[in-house]
């Protein structure tokens, strides 16, 4: 791309003033500013449209973050994570309202607590950049010139030297995003090895500020977690050293306690335990199996072509459950269809939470099976499968329930949280389960059964919208436009920023790409997608540069595609030909 001096673009912005809006498409290209370059990506249609796309470019000789900040990866990403928050802030202060609409805005999305690879910071041996969105500068639908040589040549530069430069950082806190994050890492690494699912350590912070505030519960609020000795576990970590926490093996964990004392609180922390947490997060060694699967009720939602048979059988009206179709989801065989898929997706831990799974999938004590004879109940409940599951596929479960006292003698370990403190109960449980037998009479005939790896229709992944062939859009972090069609995330609760659902969505295109070169089963894309997201990085998601994207597992995109209503599965067993 050639590149032309910041004089030319001074010059230019001159020339533009008070020209119409469409005239500044101009800019777009790449400018050598004294301090940065300045590639002009995507220049926005009129002062309301949705902002400029820019990239502001240091190179690393100048930027000066030294090779230990920002190698290897787990470092790198710590640094971006850090380097977006404080783009984010700076930009917000130096933006002001330079005319009509978005005039003079600068932007670019902060990160949440959680550390992903985002695209909206990027940091090779060469160069560090952010991709920011500007509003370019009007009056009316007039181009204020004068304003966007400020902001371009002014405020731009400014926002470089204040979150690009190593020098206006304290180095102590560069040094502790990569610590933190290597050794989140590290210590998810080594959860095989410690025969763990998940670990938390002691004194990691859980609750969060509110319900829409993910912040940490300031200090002086907040219960530090304490460690049982019984589940006590040790690591060492490149950078903490020697640490200590809780440690949650494989198989089946109940998670009891009285009402507010804490379970989901926990649960939402190993939720989110498959992510690295920023410094001070409070969760930052709360880590958690990297293919957990949160599952919960969701009625309404479509299921197509999902064997849930395991869990539900013989419908009322003789519906297949085998191959389960539906627009309209019960809690019960959302929560049976979620499982499966999930195992599709290649998870080995389940997290299920009392607050959010439809009861009569959890359990079916002694009187109901008294009263609703077998014959006359299509659910196997969840108690009878858990088990299995583990035995027969390898998953594991941590429940949430405070409400019945069933699962005891199946849970291999029982934690009871008693004013958000964790106590090791097992033995009590046990003890319990023994002299008050539940008397109910299990139901699971037969095994759970393979999960087969279904085969997606290429044409019912349909991106076309009107005239236009791809139309991708997302809103927020819960909506796919995909299409004519709405994908509905709401219930992903591991889908946790816009910028997720972003790249989400361009991985469903690659996804459908894929699948008309080829037909191939779900875990086939999966790996695909995986693969060649490796391969090029989330770059490889847009044909431009864009600072949208964030790392997403597949578990995500199995949900979010399990979530497109028009999806059809080719039925096991039917003629090539007919598909
Ligand atoms: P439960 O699921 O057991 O009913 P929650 O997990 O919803 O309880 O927690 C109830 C309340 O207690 C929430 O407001 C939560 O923020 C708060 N809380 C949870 N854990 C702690 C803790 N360790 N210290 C202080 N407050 C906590
Ligand atoms: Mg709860």
């Amino acid at each position: 791309m050639k590149r032309s001096p910041a004089a030319d673009l001074a010059d230019l912005l001159h020339r533009l003033d008070g020209r119409g809006y469409p005239a500044y498409k101009d800019l777009q290209g790449c400018w050598e500013l004294d301090t940065a370059t300045l590639f002009i990506d995507h220049v926005q249609g009129d002062p309301f449209a949705s902002p400029s796309r820019v990239r502001l470019r240091v190179p690393m000789a100048r930027a000066g973050f030294p090779r230990e900040s920002w190698q290897p990866d787990g470092r790198r990403i710590g640094l971006v994570n850090l380097l977006a928050r404080r783009l984010a802030f700076e930009a917000e202060g130096l933006q002001s309202h330079r005319g009509s609409g978005r005039s003079g805005t600068i932007a670019l999305r902060r990160p949440g607590q959680e550390v992903l690879e985002r695209t909206s910071v990027v940091c090779t041996a060469g160069w560090v950049e952010a991709r920011l969105t500007v509003g370019l500068p009007a009056a009316g639908r007039r181009i204020l010139g004068g304003e966007a040589a400020e902001l371009l040549l002014a405020d731009l530069p400014e926002l470089g030297r204040r979150a690009l430069l190593y020098s206006s950082y304290d180095p102590a806190v560069i040094r502790q995003a990569g610590d933190v994050n290597e050794d989140a890492q590290a210590l998810r690494g080594q959860l095989p090895e410690l025969g763990l699912v998940a670990f938390l350590a002691e004194g990691a912070i859980l609750p969060r500020r509110s319900g829409v505030d993910d912040r940490p519960l300031p200090r002086e609020l907040a219960v530090p977690l304490q460690v049982p000795p019984s589940l006590r576990v040790e690591v060492t970590l490149p950078h903490a050293g020697r640490i200590a926490g809780l440690g949650i093996p494989p198989g089946i964990t109940l998670i009891v306690g009285g009402g507010f004392h804490g379970k989901s609180c926990l649960l939402q922390a190993l939720e989110r335990g498959v992510y690295d947490h920023r410094p001070g997060d409070g969760r930052e060694l709360v880590v958690t199996e990297p293919s957990a699967v949160k599952v919960r009720a969701e009625d309404g939602r479509s299921v197509q072509g999902v064997d849930i048979s395991a869990f539900i059988r013989d419908l009322p009206g003789g519906r297949e459950t085998a191959f389960f179709c539906t627009d309209n989801a019960s809690g019960s065989t959302s929560m049976a269809a979620g499982i499966v898929e999930a195992l599709e997706a290649g998870c080995r831990l389940l997290l299920i939470d009392e607050d959010t799974a439809a009861t009569n999938f959890l359990i079916r004590d002694r009187r109901m099976q008294e009263l609703v004879l077998r014959e006359q109940e299509p659910i196997t409940p969840f108690l009878d499968r858990a088990r299995q599951l583990y035995t027969e596929h390898g998953v594991s479960t941590i429940l949430v329930l405070g409400g019945s006292g069933d699962y005891f003698e199946v849970a291999d370990l029982v934690v009871q949280l008693d004013a958000y403190v964790p106590r090791d109960v097992t033995a009590r449980a046990h003890q319990i389960a023994a002299a008050h037998a539940t008397g109910r009479r299990p139901e699971a005939q037969g095994p759970c059964g393979p999960v087969t790896a279904r085969i997606p229709r290429a044409a019912s992944l349909d991106p076309s919208r009107g005239r236009r062939e791809v139309s991708i859009k997302t809103r927020d972090r819960v909506t796919v436009q995909f299409g004519e069609q709405e994908i509905d995330l709401t219930a992903l609760a591991q889908l946790v920023d816009p910028a997720q659902t972003r790249a989400l969505a361009e991985a469903l295109l690659l996804l459908r790409d894929l699948q008309r070169e080829r037909e191939r089963s779900l875990p086939e894309l999966f790996d695909l997608v995986e693969a060649e997201l490796r391969r090029q990085g989330l770059d490889g998601l847009s044909r431009t540069p864009t600072g949208d994207f964030a790392s997403f597992r597949r578990q995500e995109l199995a949900a979010a595609l399990a979530r497109l209503r028009s999806l059809e599965i080719v039925r096991p067993g039917a003629a090539a030909s007919a598909r």
